[in-house]
Order: structure tokens, then C-alpha cells, then sequence
């Protein structure tokens, strides 16, 4: 578990101005990270939520609220129910994020 932790942690770059993780070891053709944990391989999404201590319901999806597909940082990570159109739903958070950010500043 160390080990992996570890081996995680060293696969991703942090944006310092989103503060997203970017994966930066393998992915898929989707674009998601990959690694292998607990001797299966899993979306890197995954196993951030799991190494943050949030249990991952396999029947939902998991999506970024930066919206960035390659983002493994578990604060950005949500599941969410499976939907006919995810990337309607990936546009739209990232619409609410630019709102936030304007009002920000
Ligand atoms: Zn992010």
C-alpha cells in the first residue's frame, strides 16, 4: 500500500495554477491515466479516490470538475451516475468553474 502510494504520487505533475494532478504515465485511448493497484490494473482516477480514502462505486463514472481529463487530484475527482452524454455534463461543470474564477477576481 506504501509502495503504491508512493508509486502515485510520483506519476503525476501538479499545476500550480488549477492545482490539478496531471497524469503523467500512461493512459488510455480516452485520455485517462492508468495504473496497475492492488495487483488490477485501474483508471488512475480510481485510484486516487481509493488512496484519499473514498470508496469507488464501479457502476458510477468518475469525472473532473476542472475538466480535464488526466487530472487525478481526488478533490477535483466526483462520481457521478452513469449519463448518455458525459461530455455535455464535463462541459457544463466547466462552465460553472469559469464563472467562479471570474467572481474570484
Ligand atoms: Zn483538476
Amino acid at each position: 500500500m506504501v509502495n503504491e502510494k508512493a508509486r502515485f504520487e510520483a506519476s503525476y505533475v501538479v499545476d500550480l495554477q488549477t492545482g490539478c494532478w496531471l497524469w503523467a504515465r500512461s493512459v488510455d485511448s480516452g485520455g485517462a491515466g492508468r495504473m496497475r493497484f492492488q495487483g488490477r490494473l485501474r483508471q488512475a482516477h480510481q485510484v486516487a479516490l481509493l488512496l484519499a480514502g473514498v470508496e469507488v462505486d464501479p457502476r458510477r463514472e468518475i469525472t473532473a470538475s476542472c475538466g480535464r481529463r488526466e487530472c487525478v487530484n481526488p478533490e477535483h475527482l466526483h462520481q457521478v451516475a452513469r449519463v448518455n452524454n458525459p461530455s455535455r455534463s464535463l462541459r457544463y461543470l466547466g462552465a460553472t468553474r469559469r464563472v467562479r474564477r471570474t467572481q474570484d477576481g
